[in-house]
């Protein structure tokens, strides 16, 4: 016989976390690898420009953090930051495009899907067109072909290269014809480099697909890719659909189109400064 009865403690009676608190205490500290699935600290990660430490996996990073990693000391200067789209269809499909543009504005404190910016790269000026996959899926509408158009004319009046870094869905439905019309008016402004002689290099990242993908991202005096991402025009699922057939493992993944002749390099992030500056040593002496 016992004097005392020894209770189990059980859920119930152990005190409960409320989901909020849970959150609280591990938001932000931890990040799991997509690719490798392993738990890696967020700090690492970021430290390391969200490529994973274990296995070299590239995670998409924002188009500041892009500026930040090409330019000396991430110091740089930004143009045309207060463009904005006059959405000229007044169109609307689950909320009125003007809606939704303020949204992103919030979400992302950048007024359209771009940054255009010029700096140093290894002592060398440059201007560099930095896309931002979360405004609208890094969407081409006006905006992003002004602000193109614009850094074009800016680097043939200073004779300084060109980089344009995509990361984007492709054209900006919203926009209709107007966003299509980007396409030809970008080519149009990187011929005009091409004769001035100034080196455009365009930087491939995950996913840089649809409109962007033909016109200015494959235009480059070098294409270069980083590993793991994304390129292609339609999406796998229309084509294979379109031809009847089953595509092969790893199409529309940077080193397939680097092995058909589709890029002329796979660059690892952490590696790209120093190549694209060697490149535009190459380039431009
Ligand atoms: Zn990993």
């Amino acid at each position: 016989m016992s004097w005392f009865k020894r209770e189990k403690p059980t859920a119930e009676k152990l005190p409960k976390l409320e989901d909020s608190e849970r959150t609280v205490r591990t938001e932000g500290l931890w990040q799991k690898c997509e690719s490798c699935r392993q738990i890696i600290w967020k700090k690492d990660l970021e430290s390391n420009w969200n490529v994973c430490p274990r296995c070299g996996n590239h995670s998409r990073i924002d188009a500041v953090t892009r500026l930040r990693l090409l330019f000396d000391d991430a110091v740089y200067e930004q143009y045309d930051a207060t463009l904005r789209s006059s959405d000229p269809l007044q169109f609307v499909d689950s909320k009125p495009y003007g809606e939704r543009l303020r949204a992103m504005e919030q979400a992302t404190s950048l007024t359209d899907a771009l940054i255009s910016a010029g700096g140093r790269l290894d002592g060398r000026w440059v201007f560099i067109c930095s896309m931002e996959p979360k405004f609208i899926g890094g969407s081409m509408g006006s905006v992003v072909g002004e602000k193109i158009a614009r850094s074009i004319d800016r680097a043939l009046a200073r004779k300084a290269p060109l980089l344009i870094v995509s990361a984007s869905g492709g054209a900006r439905m919203q926009e209709g014809a107007v966003s299509l019309m980007q396409m030809a008016k970008i080519s149009a402004g990187l011929m005009k480099l091409d004769q001035a002689g100034l080196p455009y290099i365009s930087i491939l990242t995950d996913p840089t697909t649809g409109g962007v993908t033909a016109s200015y991202a494959m235009l480059g005096d070098l294409n270069i890719a980083e590993p793991g991402a994304l390129i292609g025009f339609a999406g796998p699922r229309v084509i294979e659909q379109t031809i009847r057939q089953k595509l092969p493992e790893g199409f529309q993944r940077a080193e397939f189109l680097l092995k058909h002749g589709m890029l002329d390099a796979v660059v690892p992030r952490l590696e790209l400064k120093p190549y694209v500056s060697r490149a535009l040593k190459f380039f431009a002496g």
